[in-house]
Protein backbone atom coordinates (compact mmCIF):
# COMPACT_ATOMS: atom_id res chain seq x y z
CA UNK A 1 0.00 0.00 0.00
CA UNK A 2 2.75 2.36 0.70
CA UNK A 3 4.22 1.57 -2.42
CA UNK A 4 1.62 2.35 -4.32
CA UNK A 5 0.54 6.05 -2.58
CA UNK A 6 4.52 6.97 -3.10
CA UNK A 7 3.88 6.06 -6.99
CA UNK A 8 0.59 7.80 -7.42
CA UNK A 9 1.76 10.44 -5.63
CA UNK A 10 4.42 10.87 -7.59
CA UNK A 11 2.54 10.88 -10.45
CA UNK A 12 0.78 14.28 -8.90
CA UNK A 13 -2.42 12.45 -7.83
CA UNK A 14 -4.36 14.57 -5.00
CA UNK A 15 -4.94 11.16 -2.48
CA UNK A 16 -7.99 12.30 -0.01
CA UNK A 17 -7.91 10.06 3.48
CA UNK A 18 -10.81 9.98 5.37
CA UNK A 19 -13.10 11.34 2.65
CA UNK A 20 -15.40 8.95 1.77
CA UNK A 21 -17.69 9.57 -1.58
CA UNK A 22 -21.13 9.90 -1.13
CA UNK A 23 -22.57 10.51 -4.72
CA UNK A 24 -21.32 10.59 -8.43
CA UNK A 25 -22.12 13.70 -10.70
CA UNK A 26 -23.22 13.49 -14.05
CA UNK A 27 -23.53 15.45 -17.35
CA UNK A 28 -26.81 16.20 -18.99
CA UNK A 29 -26.28 13.32 -21.17
CA UNK A 30 -26.16 10.72 -17.99
CA UNK A 31 -21.76 10.45 -18.40
CA UNK A 32 -20.19 10.19 -15.23
CA UNK A 33 -17.77 12.79 -14.71
CA UNK A 34 -17.14 13.58 -10.92
CA UNK A 35 -18.09 12.66 -7.51
CA UNK A 36 -18.83 14.32 -3.78
CA UNK A 37 -18.43 13.31 -0.41
CA UNK A 38 -17.38 14.54 2.26
CA UNK A 39 -14.21 14.91 4.80
CA UNK A 40 -14.79 13.03 7.94
CA UNK A 41 -12.61 14.70 9.91
CA UNK A 42 -13.27 18.19 9.07
CA UNK A 43 -17.14 17.70 8.27
CA UNK A 44 -16.58 19.35 5.06
CA UNK A 45 -18.02 18.35 1.63
CA UNK A 46 -15.68 17.61 -1.01
CA UNK A 47 -16.78 17.44 -5.34
CA UNK A 48 -14.10 16.58 -7.95
CA UNK A 49 -15.40 17.38 -11.38
CA UNK A 50 -13.14 14.56 -13.42
CA UNK A 51 -13.08 13.00 -17.16
CA UNK A 52 -14.39 9.98 -15.65
CA UNK A 53 -14.36 7.70 -12.58
CA UNK A 54 -13.19 4.03 -11.83
CA UNK A 55 -15.30 2.72 -8.87
CA UNK A 56 -12.80 0.37 -6.81
CA UNK A 57 -14.89 0.54 -3.58
CA UNK A 58 -14.79 -3.04 -2.86
CA UNK A 59 -17.82 -5.35 -1.87
CA UNK A 60 -20.35 -5.66 0.27
CA UNK A 61 -20.11 -7.41 3.44
CA UNK A 62 -22.78 -6.16 5.32
CA UNK A 63 -21.45 -5.04 8.70
CA UNK A 64 -20.71 -8.25 9.57
CA UNK A 65 -17.80 -7.98 11.48
CA UNK A 66 -15.74 -10.43 9.00
CA UNK A 67 -11.88 -9.08 8.71
CA UNK A 68 -11.13 -6.08 6.34
CA UNK A 69 -14.57 -6.24 5.37
CA UNK A 70 -16.16 -3.69 8.00
CA UNK A 71 -15.45 -1.03 5.47
CA UNK A 72 -17.08 -2.50 2.88
CA UNK A 73 -20.77 -1.88 2.28
CA UNK A 74 -21.39 -0.97 -0.96
CA UNK A 75 -21.52 2.46 -1.05
CA UNK A 76 -19.62 2.31 -4.64
CA UNK A 77 -22.77 0.31 -5.66
CA UNK A 78 -25.15 2.49 -4.59
CA UNK A 79 -23.75 5.31 -6.00
CA UNK A 80 -23.16 3.73 -9.37
CA UNK A 81 -26.67 2.31 -9.32
CA UNK A 82 -27.67 5.89 -8.95
CA UNK A 83 -26.17 6.88 -12.23
CA UNK A 84 -27.73 3.85 -13.90
CA UNK A 85 -25.21 1.16 -13.83
CA UNK A 86 -26.33 -2.65 -13.88
CA UNK A 87 -24.90 -5.21 -11.97
CA UNK A 88 -23.82 -9.12 -12.57
CA UNK A 89 -23.83 -12.26 -10.72
CA UNK A 90 -25.42 -10.37 -7.41
CA UNK A 91 -26.77 -13.97 -6.83
CA UNK A 92 -23.52 -15.26 -6.11
CA UNK A 93 -23.26 -13.14 -2.88
CA UNK A 94 -23.45 -15.14 -0.02
CA UNK A 95 -19.71 -16.01 0.73
CA UNK A 96 -19.19 -16.55 4.64
CA UNK A 97 -15.43 -16.13 6.04
CA UNK A 98 -15.25 -19.71 8.85
CA UNK A 99 -13.82 -18.08 12.09
CA UNK A 100 -13.45 -17.88 15.45
CA UNK A 101 -16.52 -17.44 17.60
CA UNK A 102 -15.12 -14.57 19.33
CA UNK A 103 -13.15 -12.71 16.95
CA UNK A 104 -13.37 -11.04 13.08
CA UNK A 105 -10.42 -13.40 11.88
CA UNK A 106 -12.10 -15.31 8.74
CA UNK A 107 -8.73 -16.38 7.37
CA UNK A 108 -9.70 -20.15 6.76
CA UNK A 109 -7.07 -22.15 4.57
CA UNK A 110 -5.49 -23.78 7.86
CA UNK A 111 -9.11 -25.24 8.66
CA UNK A 112 -8.50 -27.74 5.80
CA UNK A 113 -6.74 -29.32 8.87
CA UNK A 114 -8.98 -28.90 11.61
CA UNK A 115 -11.96 -31.61 12.65
CA UNK A 116 -15.32 -30.29 14.03
CA UNK A 117 -16.92 -30.79 17.05
CA UNK A 118 -20.15 -30.14 19.08
CA UNK A 119 -20.01 -29.51 22.36
CA UNK A 120 -20.04 -33.25 23.67
CA UNK A 121 -16.48 -33.46 21.82
CA UNK A 122 -17.87 -35.63 19.48
CA UNK A 123 -16.92 -34.75 15.77
CA UNK A 124 -19.46 -33.94 13.38
CA UNK A 125 -19.75 -36.19 10.39
CA UNK A 126 -19.53 -34.33 6.84
CA UNK A 127 -17.91 -31.34 8.92
CA UNK A 128 -15.18 -29.50 6.96
CA UNK A 129 -14.04 -26.29 5.69
CA UNK A 130 -13.74 -26.40 2.03
CA UNK A 131 -15.95 -29.36 1.92
CA UNK A 132 -18.28 -29.60 4.23
CA UNK A 133 -18.82 -26.20 5.58
CA UNK A 134 -23.05 -25.87 4.98
CA UNK A 135 -23.05 -29.16 7.32
CA UNK A 136 -21.61 -26.57 9.80
CA UNK A 137 -23.84 -23.83 8.64
CA UNK A 138 -26.38 -25.89 9.45
CA UNK A 139 -25.32 -27.29 13.00
CA UNK A 140 -24.76 -23.55 14.16
CA UNK A 141 -28.62 -23.14 13.33
CA UNK A 142 -29.12 -25.18 16.79
CA UNK A 143 -26.08 -25.64 18.56
CA UNK A 144 -22.74 -24.16 19.01
CA UNK A 145 -19.32 -26.09 16.89
CA UNK A 146 -15.84 -26.29 17.54
CA UNK A 147 -12.79 -26.81 15.93
CA UNK A 148 -9.19 -28.36 16.55
CA UNK A 149 -6.51 -28.23 14.05
CA UNK A 150 -5.63 -31.90 15.24
CA UNK A 151 -5.14 -33.04 11.76
CA UNK A 152 -1.67 -31.37 11.52
CA UNK A 153 1.75 -32.85 12.68
CA UNK A 154 5.01 -30.95 13.73
CA UNK A 155 5.89 -29.76 10.35
CA UNK A 156 2.27 -28.45 9.37
CA UNK A 157 2.34 -26.15 12.60
CA UNK A 158 5.53 -24.47 11.95
CA UNK A 159 4.58 -24.05 8.30
CA UNK A 160 1.21 -22.42 9.63
CA UNK A 161 3.45 -20.12 12.41
CA UNK A 162 5.79 -19.04 9.16
CA UNK A 163 3.17 -18.91 6.76
CA UNK A 164 0.00 -16.75 8.38
CA UNK A 165 1.37 -14.98 11.96
CA UNK A 166 -1.71 -13.24 12.17
CA UNK A 167 -4.25 -16.24 12.08
CA UNK A 168 -2.80 -17.21 15.46
CA UNK A 169 -2.84 -13.71 17.54
CA UNK A 170 -6.32 -14.79 18.90
CA UNK A 171 -5.51 -17.70 19.91
CA UNK A 172 -2.12 -16.67 21.49
CA UNK A 173 -3.53 -13.55 22.91
CA UNK A 174 -6.11 -15.99 25.03
CA UNK A 175 -3.47 -18.72 25.35
CA UNK A 176 -5.59 -20.99 23.16
CA UNK A 177 -3.42 -23.78 21.31
CA UNK A 178 -5.48 -24.48 18.52
CA UNK A 179 -3.68 -27.85 17.87
CA UNK A 180 -5.27 -29.09 20.84
CA UNK A 181 -7.85 -27.50 22.10
CA UNK A 182 -11.44 -27.31 21.18
CA UNK A 183 -12.33 -23.67 20.20
CA UNK A 184 -16.02 -21.99 19.35
CA UNK A 185 -16.27 -21.50 14.83
CA UNK A 186 -18.71 -19.87 13.16
CA UNK A 187 -19.55 -17.99 10.15
CA UNK A 188 -19.31 -14.42 9.11
CA UNK A 189 -21.09 -13.00 5.92
CA UNK A 190 -18.65 -11.75 3.56
CA UNK A 191 -20.87 -11.06 0.96
CA UNK A 192 -19.93 -9.93 -2.53
CA UNK A 193 -16.18 -9.48 -0.61
CA UNK A 194 -15.92 -13.42 -1.40
CA UNK A 195 -18.25 -13.71 -3.45
CA UNK A 196 -17.88 -12.73 -7.31
CA UNK A 197 -20.83 -10.51 -8.16
CA UNK A 198 -20.79 -6.76 -8.73
CA UNK A 199 -20.79 -3.95 -11.46
CA UNK A 200 -21.31 -5.73 -14.55
CA UNK A 201 -18.33 -4.66 -16.93
CA UNK A 202 -19.06 -4.17 -20.94
CA UNK A 203 -15.69 -4.39 -22.63
CA UNK A 204 -12.17 -5.31 -21.80
CA UNK A 205 -11.52 -1.75 -20.21
CA UNK A 206 -13.63 -2.41 -17.21
CA UNK A 207 -16.44 -0.25 -18.42
CA UNK A 208 -19.57 -0.07 -17.03
CA UNK A 209 -23.07 -0.06 -18.72
CA UNK A 210 -22.96 3.80 -17.86
CA UNK A 211 -20.66 6.35 -20.01
CA UNK A 212 -17.37 7.43 -18.05
CA UNK A 213 -17.65 4.84 -14.97
CA UNK A 214 -15.49 2.18 -14.93
CA UNK A 215 -15.15 -0.53 -12.09
CA UNK A 216 -12.48 -2.69 -11.07
CA UNK A 217 -11.46 -5.07 -8.15
CA UNK A 218 -14.64 -6.57 -5.79
CA UNK A 219 -16.73 -3.85 -6.72
CA UNK A 220 -16.66 -5.17 -10.27
CA UNK A 221 -17.92 -8.53 -11.20
CA UNK A 222 -15.86 -11.14 -10.76
CA UNK A 223 -17.41 -13.86 -13.09
CA UNK A 224 -15.83 -13.66 -15.80
CA UNK A 225 -12.57 -15.05 -14.18
CA UNK A 226 -14.13 -17.02 -11.54
CA UNK A 227 -17.69 -17.88 -12.74
CA UNK A 228 -20.36 -18.31 -9.51
CA UNK A 229 -17.77 -18.97 -7.01
CA UNK A 230 -14.38 -17.41 -5.68
CA UNK A 231 -12.86 -19.22 -2.36
CA UNK A 232 -9.98 -17.92 -1.02
CA UNK A 233 -6.77 -16.72 -3.03
CA UNK A 234 -4.50 -14.86 -5.25
CA UNK A 235 -7.08 -14.32 -8.19
CA UNK A 236 -8.82 -12.34 -6.72
CA UNK A 237 -5.79 -9.68 -5.89
CA UNK A 238 -4.86 -10.21 -9.36
CA UNK A 239 -8.34 -9.39 -11.18
CA UNK A 240 -7.91 -6.28 -8.46
CA UNK A 241 -5.25 -5.40 -9.94
CA UNK A 242 -5.58 -6.18 -13.75
CA UNK A 243 -9.03 -4.68 -13.51
CA UNK A 244 -7.38 -1.92 -11.73
CA UNK A 245 -4.68 -1.28 -14.67
CA UNK A 246 -7.94 -2.17 -17.27
CA UNK A 247 -9.89 0.32 -15.85
CA UNK A 248 -7.45 2.97 -15.51
CA UNK A 249 -6.57 2.93 -18.82
CA UNK A 250 -10.18 2.80 -20.30
CA UNK A 251 -11.22 5.58 -17.77
CA UNK A 252 -8.03 7.86 -19.13
CA UNK A 253 -8.73 7.34 -22.69
CA UNK A 254 -12.29 8.32 -21.96
CA UNK A 255 -11.35 11.33 -20.29
CA UNK A 256 -9.02 12.02 -22.94
CA UNK A 257 -11.77 12.09 -25.42
CA UNK A 258 -14.09 14.11 -23.45
CA UNK A 259 -11.06 16.69 -23.09
CA UNK A 260 -10.86 16.94 -26.77
CA UNK A 261 -14.87 17.66 -27.26
CA UNK A 262 -13.84 20.88 -24.85
CA UNK A 263 -17.18 21.73 -24.44
CA UNK A 264 -18.19 22.89 -21.03
CA UNK A 265 -20.49 20.04 -19.19
CA UNK A 266 -22.82 21.81 -16.50
CA UNK A 267 -22.54 18.79 -13.64
CA UNK A 268 -25.34 16.98 -11.85
CA UNK A 269 -25.46 15.48 -8.39
CA UNK A 270 -26.62 11.99 -9.50
CA UNK A 271 -26.84 10.79 -5.97
CA UNK A 272 -30.64 10.40 -4.47
CA UNK A 273 -31.18 8.60 -1.51
CA UNK A 274 -31.57 10.61 1.55
CA UNK A 275 -28.76 13.01 0.87
CA UNK A 276 -31.23 15.86 -0.08
CA UNK A 277 -34.33 17.35 2.03
CA UNK A 278 -36.39 14.34 3.10
CA UNK A 279 -39.61 16.54 3.18
CA UNK A 280 -42.58 15.24 5.37
CA UNK A 281 -40.64 12.07 5.83
CA UNK A 282 -39.84 10.65 9.10
CA UNK A 283 -35.65 11.24 9.61
CA UNK A 284 -33.81 7.43 9.16
CA UNK A 285 -32.15 6.20 12.24
CA UNK A 286 -28.63 3.97 10.02
CA UNK A 287 -28.53 1.93 13.25
CA UNK A 288 -32.00 0.23 13.16
CA UNK A 289 -31.63 0.11 9.50
CA UNK A 290 -28.50 -1.56 9.23
CA UNK A 291 -30.29 -4.29 11.98
CA UNK A 292 -33.16 -4.43 9.57
CA UNK A 293 -31.11 -5.69 6.67
CA UNK A 294 -28.72 -7.52 8.87
CA UNK A 295 -31.51 -9.33 10.22
CA UNK A 296 -32.40 -10.49 6.70
CA UNK A 297 -29.27 -11.37 5.25
CA UNK A 298 -26.89 -12.52 8.06
CA UNK A 299 -28.09 -15.09 9.17
CA UNK A 300 -27.10 -18.61 7.48
CA UNK A 301 -30.44 -20.52 7.34
CA UNK A 302 -31.59 -17.59 4.81
CA UNK A 303 -28.60 -17.09 3.01
CA UNK A 304 -26.41 -19.90 3.05
CA UNK A 305 -29.07 -21.92 1.31
CA UNK A 306 -31.78 -20.25 -0.05
CA UNK A 307 -34.92 -20.77 -0.44
CA UNK A 308 -38.03 -19.33 -2.71
CA UNK A 309 -40.18 -18.45 0.43
CA UNK A 310 -37.79 -17.29 2.86
CA UNK A 311 -36.31 -15.16 -0.36
CA UNK A 312 -39.80 -13.47 -1.00
CA UNK A 313 -40.27 -12.69 2.78
CA UNK A 314 -37.27 -11.02 3.03
CA UNK A 315 -37.83 -9.14 -0.24
CA UNK A 316 -41.32 -8.29 0.96
CA UNK A 317 -39.54 -6.47 4.31
CA UNK A 318 -36.61 -5.55 2.32
CA UNK A 319 -38.45 -3.30 -0.79
CA UNK A 320 -40.80 -2.09 2.24
CA UNK A 321 -38.21 -0.76 3.92
CA UNK A 322 -36.47 0.55 0.80
CA UNK A 323 -40.20 2.85 -0.21
CA UNK A 324 -39.69 4.05 3.13
CA UNK A 325 -36.29 5.28 3.51
CA UNK A 326 -36.22 6.35 -0.02
CA UNK A 327 -37.50 9.95 0.62
CA UNK A 328 -36.05 10.63 4.07
CA UNK A 329 -33.09 12.24 5.46
CA UNK A 330 -30.93 12.03 8.22
CA UNK A 331 -31.56 14.32 11.68
CA UNK A 332 -28.10 15.04 11.65
CA UNK A 333 -25.72 15.20 8.55
CA UNK A 334 -22.86 13.70 10.81
CA UNK A 335 -24.84 10.64 10.40
CA UNK A 336 -24.83 11.22 6.65
CA UNK A 337 -21.63 8.53 6.35
CA UNK A 338 -23.45 5.93 8.13
CA UNK A 339 -26.34 6.53 6.84
CA UNK A 340 -25.49 5.90 3.06
CA UNK A 341 -24.00 2.89 4.48
CA UNK A 342 -26.98 1.72 5.75
CA UNK A 343 -28.92 2.64 2.45
CA UNK A 344 -25.96 0.56 0.15
CA UNK A 345 -26.45 -2.43 2.41
CA UNK A 346 -30.10 -1.88 1.44
CA UNK A 347 -29.78 -1.75 -2.00
CA UNK A 348 -27.52 -4.41 -2.47
CA UNK A 349 -29.65 -6.86 -0.49
CA UNK A 350 -32.32 -6.27 -2.80
CA UNK A 351 -30.24 -7.08 -6.10
CA UNK A 352 -28.70 -9.69 -4.49
CA UNK A 353 -31.95 -11.84 -3.52
CA UNK A 354 -33.84 -10.49 -6.50
CA UNK A 355 -31.45 -12.24 -8.33
CA UNK A 356 -31.37 -15.24 -6.41
CA UNK A 357 -34.86 -16.43 -6.59
CA UNK A 358 -34.43 -16.01 -10.35
CA UNK A 359 -31.85 -18.60 -10.62
CA UNK A 360 -33.80 -21.62 -9.48
CA UNK A 361 -30.87 -24.09 -9.95
CA UNK A 362 -27.47 -24.35 -7.28
CA UNK A 363 -24.65 -23.00 -9.52
CA UNK A 364 -21.36 -21.83 -7.74
CA UNK A 365 -22.30 -20.12 -4.37
CA UNK A 366 -25.73 -19.60 -5.59
CA UNK A 367 -27.39 -22.99 -3.07
CA UNK A 368 -31.18 -23.18 -3.75
CA UNK A 369 -32.60 -25.76 -1.32
CA UNK A 370 -35.97 -26.05 -3.65
CA UNK A 371 -33.52 -26.57 -6.81
CA UNK A 372 -30.54 -28.50 -5.11
CA UNK A 373 -29.09 -29.10 -9.27
CA UNK A 374 -27.37 -27.29 -11.80
CA UNK A 375 -29.58 -26.50 -14.66
CA UNK A 376 -27.67 -26.84 -17.85
CA UNK A 377 -30.13 -24.07 -19.73
CA UNK A 378 -29.16 -21.69 -17.19
CA UNK A 379 -25.75 -21.06 -18.05
CA UNK A 380 -26.55 -17.38 -18.60
CA UNK A 381 -25.80 -14.96 -16.38
CA UNK A 382 -28.09 -12.44 -14.51
CA UNK A 383 -27.62 -8.56 -14.61
CA UNK A 384 -29.89 -6.49 -12.09
CA UNK A 385 -29.97 -3.16 -11.64
CA UNK A 386 -32.68 -0.34 -10.36
CA UNK A 387 -33.49 0.80 -6.86
CA UNK A 388 -37.31 1.71 -7.01
CA UNK A 389 -38.26 -1.10 -8.96
CA UNK A 390 -35.51 -4.14 -8.79
CA UNK A 391 -35.67 -5.79 -12.25
CA UNK A 392 -33.10 -9.04 -13.45
CA UNK A 393 -32.34 -9.59 -16.91
CA UNK A 394 -30.57 -12.76 -18.60
CA UNK A 395 -27.34 -12.08 -20.33
CA UNK A 396 -26.09 -14.79 -22.44
CA UNK A 397 -23.00 -15.84 -22.47
CA UNK A 398 -21.27 -17.30 -25.79
CA UNK A 399 -24.08 -17.56 -27.89
CA UNK A 400 -27.50 -17.05 -26.12
CA UNK A 401 -29.90 -14.32 -26.85
CA UNK A 402 -30.40 -11.87 -24.25
CA UNK A 403 -33.76 -11.57 -22.96
CA UNK A 404 -35.69 -9.87 -20.36
CA UNK A 405 -36.90 -12.17 -17.66
CA UNK A 406 -38.48 -10.80 -14.69
CA UNK A 407 -39.25 -7.38 -13.48
C1 LIG B 1 -10.28 -12.32 5.03
C2 LIG B 1 -9.94 -12.18 3.58
C3 LIG B 1 -8.82 -12.80 3.08
C4 LIG B 1 -8.50 -12.68 1.75
N1 LIG B 1 -7.38 -13.31 1.28
C5 LIG B 1 -7.03 -13.18 0.00
C6 LIG B 1 -5.85 -13.82 -0.50
O1 LIG B 1 -5.16 -14.53 0.23
N2 LIG B 1 -5.52 -13.62 -1.80
C7 LIG B 1 -6.28 -12.83 -2.62
O2 LIG B 1 -5.94 -12.65 -3.77
N3 LIG B 1 -7.41 -12.24 -2.18
C8 LIG B 1 -7.80 -12.38 -0.90
N4 LIG B 1 -8.94 -11.76 -0.46
C9 LIG B 1 -9.71 -10.93 -1.39
C10 LIG B 1 -9.02 -9.59 -1.58
O3 LIG B 1 -8.78 -9.01 -0.31
C11 LIG B 1 -9.93 -8.66 -2.41
O4 LIG B 1 -10.29 -9.31 -3.62
C12 LIG B 1 -9.20 -7.36 -2.72
O5 LIG B 1 -8.86 -6.69 -1.52
C13 LIG B 1 -10.08 -6.44 -3.56
O6 LIG B 1 -9.44 -5.20 -3.72
P1 LIG B 1 -10.28 -3.90 -4.01
O7 LIG B 1 -9.29 -2.78 -4.09
O8 LIG B 1 -11.21 -4.10 -5.13
O9 LIG B 1 -11.22 -3.70 -2.74
P2 LIG B 1 -10.82 -3.44 -1.21
O10 LIG B 1 -9.45 -3.95 -0.92
O11 LIG B 1 -11.94 -3.98 -0.42
O12 LIG B 1 -10.77 -1.85 -1.11
C14 LIG B 1 -11.92 -1.07 -1.27
C15 LIG B 1 -11.65 0.27 -0.61
O13 LIG B 1 -12.69 1.18 -0.91
C16 LIG B 1 -12.93 1.96 0.23
N5 LIG B 1 -14.29 2.52 0.17
C17 LIG B 1 -15.48 1.90 0.37
N6 LIG B 1 -16.48 2.77 0.23
C18 LIG B 1 -15.93 3.96 -0.07
C19 LIG B 1 -16.45 5.27 -0.32
N7 LIG B 1 -17.77 5.53 -0.28
N8 LIG B 1 -15.58 6.29 -0.62
C20 LIG B 1 -14.24 6.05 -0.64
N9 LIG B 1 -13.68 4.84 -0.40
C21 LIG B 1 -14.53 3.82 -0.12
C22 LIG B 1 -12.77 0.98 1.39
O14 LIG B 1 -12.53 1.68 2.61
C23 LIG B 1 -11.57 0.16 0.92
O15 LIG B 1 -10.37 0.76 1.35
C24 LIG B 1 -9.31 -11.90 0.88
C25 LIG B 1 -10.45 -11.25 1.38
C26 LIG B 1 -10.77 -11.40 2.72
C27 LIG B 1 -12.00 -10.71 3.24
Amino acid sequence: MRLMRKRVKEAGVQILDHSPALELLVDEHGAVAGAAGVHRQVGETWSARTGSVVMATGGCAFLSNALGCNVLTGDGHLMAAEAGAEFSGMEFSNAYGLGLAFCSVTKSLFYNWATFYDATGTAIPGAGSSHGRGVIAKTLESQPVFACLDRTDADIRAWMRRSQPNFFVPFDRLDIDPFTRHFPVTLRLEGTVRGTGGLHVTDATCASSVPGLYAAGDAATRELICGGFTGGGSHNAAWAMSSGFWAGAGAADHARAARALRTPRALLRAGRTILRDGGANAPIDPAALIRAVQDEVLPAQRNWTRRADLLEASLGRLDALWHRVRGAAVSDRSQMVRAREAVAMLAVSRWMYRTALVRTETRGMARRQDYPAADAAQRHRLLSGGLDEVWVARHGVRHEANEDIAA
